[in-house]
């Protein structure tokens, strides 16, 4: 099959590799569809969560079934199936909790030499490094689905791919860094990054009952995408202080919830010198110290971008000082992607407006560099197997 084989930093090729197998008795086999590249991606693109061996990458993915192993009663060969982006098992205590991102079945890291379960490490996802398990990902034709019978999802026929497929990650990762703020209606939201993971939690933010929604960028294209599809006011961090004008906005308070959507990617310089992540630099805790800066004091910090390195100038004191409550981490996909189906399936919400790119997979190494560079107005890209 053909597939975007991650090879080293800025180095990814489609190129023909072996056809995935059933291996365990929960896996099924799907033939690939649709998938995006997602702003996770680059960070293993640029080196900042470092992949020893190739890999196939892909996290955001949906398609048909192919086959299925024989614990998988519940999907069958034909069945169209959206996949959350981490591998869980469904059936350990944090799958129980409804805490799909830290089972500790699904990443072989979490076992000993002796096969001892070490109860340190989260999930395993899909074409994310061999520290989050070393499963190939779903940039390809076909990829082996661990533990099927929990995770896939049927969507509706009447709908296209692309109406769906961000609900595999992206809309999921919005909707939590919104839940984790536990709105209450009326509140104010500044978002931090009008990528497609930003974008998706301004639209999440209106759902769960936001009266002002704020989108913060450094690219003027992306401002005004998350304008035009998720109707947001827009601060360009670039030309003025966005955290004045924040509190300016908000009557010299701040804002009840920040949200940030930009990771450690906040800073591009450090990010290109990052290449070993031992030496991320002050500068990438940028953004989720001005979400520190502009929350108002007993608000919510939600933090959905990446962070794969210690930080020791972290605003312990103003944590302390203003009350703020933090929460971060990878998006419990599972727990929302149900609710989340019938909002796309009752027309409350549209995801697809975030496309710029709708691409052959042949086209996968050319995408990642216009992508990782912010170029051609990109703002998502769909491959197409
Ligand atoms: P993206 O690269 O497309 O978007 C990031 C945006 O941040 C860009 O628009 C960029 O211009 C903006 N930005 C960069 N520096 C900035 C700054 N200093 N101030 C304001 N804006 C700035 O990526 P994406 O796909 O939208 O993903 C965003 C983040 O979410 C990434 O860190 C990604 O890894 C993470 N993510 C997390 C989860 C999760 O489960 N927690 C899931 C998916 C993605
Ligand atoms: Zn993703
Ligand atoms: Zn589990």
């Amino acid at each position: 099959m053909r597939a975007v084989v991650f090879h080293n930093p800025k180095d990814v090729r489609v190129e023909t590799i072996d056809d995935p197998r059933i291996e365990e008795a929960r896996d099924a086999i799907l033939r690939v569809t649709s998938t995006a590249i997602c702003g996770s991606d680059l960070h293993i693109y640029n080196g900042m969560f470092p992949q020893p061996r190739n890999m196939v990458l892909g996290h955001e993915f949906m398609g048909i079934v192919e086959e299925v192993g024989p614990g998988v009663k519940n999907l069958k060969k034909g069945d169209r199936v959206v996949v959350p982006f981490p591998i869980s098992c469904g059936t350990c205590r944090f799958c129980n909790m409804q805490l799909p991102t830290h089972c500790e079945n699904s990443n072989p890291e979490n076992y000993g030499p002796e096969g001892e379960l070490l109860k340190g490490k989260g999930a395993a996802l899909f074409g994310y490094t061999d520290l989050y398990g070393g499963y190939n990902g779903g940039q390809a034709e076909y990829v082996r689905v661990p533990y099927a019978d929990y995770g896939p999802r049927k969507v509706p026929d009447n709908f296209t791919d692309e109406q769906v497929l961000f609900l595999t990650d992206i809309f999921p990762t919005g909707w939590a860094a919104v839940d984790w703020a536990n709105l209450q209606g009326g509140e104010t939201v500044a978002v931090w990054g009008c990528g497609p993971v930003g974008i998706m939690a301004m639209k999440s933010a209106w759902l769960q009952g936001a009266k002002r929604v704020i989108g913060i960028d450094i690219q003027d294209y992306r401002l005004r995408m998350a304008e035009k599809s998720a109707n947001v006011e827009t601060i360009n961090a670039r030309n003025v202080d966005a955290v004045e004008v924040i509190r300016d906005m908000t009557g010299g308070y701040g804002a009840d919830v920040c949200i940030d959507a930009v990771g450690m990617e906040a800073d591009r310089t450090a990010m290109e010198k990052a290449m070993n992540v031992v030496q991320m630099e002050k500068g990438s805790m940028k953004v989720l110290e001005r979400c520190f800066d502009s929350v108002r004091r007993a608000g919510t910090v939600s933090v959905v971008g990446v962070y794969g390195s210690p930080y020791n100038n972290f605003p312990l004191h103003q944590w302390f000082d203003k009350g703020i409550k933090l929460m971060g981490g990878q998006a419990w996909v599972h727990r929302y992607i149900d609710n989340l189906i019938s909002l796309v399936q009752d027309g409350k919400v549209v995801l697809d407006d975030i496309i710029t790119h709708n691409v052959p997979l042949s086209e996968a190494s050319r995408m990642y560099d216009i992508f990782n560079k912010k170029e051609d107005n990109c703002v998502k890209v769909v491959l197409k197997p």
